[in-house]
Parts: structure tokens; C-alpha cells; sequence
């Protein structure tokens, strides 16, 4: 268990238990931290250490994970898009038009593009859409 002291917006200052530093996070983004004066949601760690009891070199697991739902949803996005389509890095512009164009074969591909070609992509009809995570070449 770990001893958050907890800020909500209007700077109403409380404390409150919670099974871990993953549980707060999962509670906070799931708007169930809640100020204990006036109810508001938008709660945040007050600038303070954690006090923790007993245990308090307990080895920080699951690292690797996503923290929250939101991050959860991109990193499933990030492997379907990485399963299902080609990576073309700095190519994406110059290959997306020659898909649209038909010289080069249909197919889903992803790469990185500056936001004015992008924006020219879309004026031309060219059906691209932004990515909300960091494309990088596939690893396996
Ligand atoms: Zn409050």
C-alpha cells in the first residue's frame, strides 16, 4: 500500500491510500480519484514522496507496460498497424502516391511524413490518416 497526498484543482489538499503506484494511475485515469472536499476529479499528486510502508524496495514489476487505458489502446493500434502493414519510413509520401497513382502495388504501408505533405496527401485525394504513436522500423 502506498500513502498518496493528493491535490485536486482547487487546491484542496488530502490523503489517500492505494495498492500501488499502477493502481493510482489505473484509478486517476478511470476518474475514480476523487477530492475528498468538493468530489472534483481532476486530482493530482501533490509534490511530496510517497510514504511507503513495510516493503519499500519491492522490485518494480511490469515496467515494460502500458499505464493506462489510453496507452493500452495505441499500443494494441501500434501492433495491428505494424502485423498488417509495410513500413516505408521516409518513403511514405512518394509511396502513398504511387499506390494512389497505381504504380506501385495496393497495399497498407506506414511511415513518417512532415504534417504540410501529409496535408498535401489528403488535398489530393490520397487517403492517409496520423498515426497517434512514433513510427519505427519493425524489430523482428
Ligand atoms: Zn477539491
Amino acid at each position: 500500500m502506498i500513502q498518496y497526498s493528493l491535490k485536486c484543482k482547487e487546491s484542496h489538499q488530502f490523503e489517500s491510500w492505494f495498492q500501488s503506484a499502477e493502481a493510482f494511475d489505473k484509478l486517476r485515469a478511470a476518474g475514480m480519484v476523487t477530492c475528498a472536499v468538493c468530489g472534483s476529479t481532476q486530482v493530482e499528486k501533490a509534490i511530496m514522496a510517497p510514504r511507503l510502508n513495510q516493503k519499500a524496495s519491492e522490485p518494480e514489476k511490469a515496467l515494460s507496460q502500458p499505464a493506462n487505458p489510453a496507452e493500452q489502446a495505441i499500443a494494441e493500434l501500434r501492433k495491428k498497424v505494424e502485423e498488417n502493414a509495410d513500413y516505408v519510413g521516409r518513403d511514405f509520401v512518394s509511396e502513398a502516391r504511387a499506390i494512389h497513382e497505381g504504380t506501385a502495388p495496393e497495399r497498407s504501408i506506414y511511415g513518417e511524413a512532415r504534417l504540410d505533405e501529409a496535408k498535401k496527401l489528403v488535398e489530393d485525394g490520397v487517403p492517409v490518416a496520423p498515426l497517434p504513436f512514433n513510427p519505427t522500423r519493425k524489430t523482428n
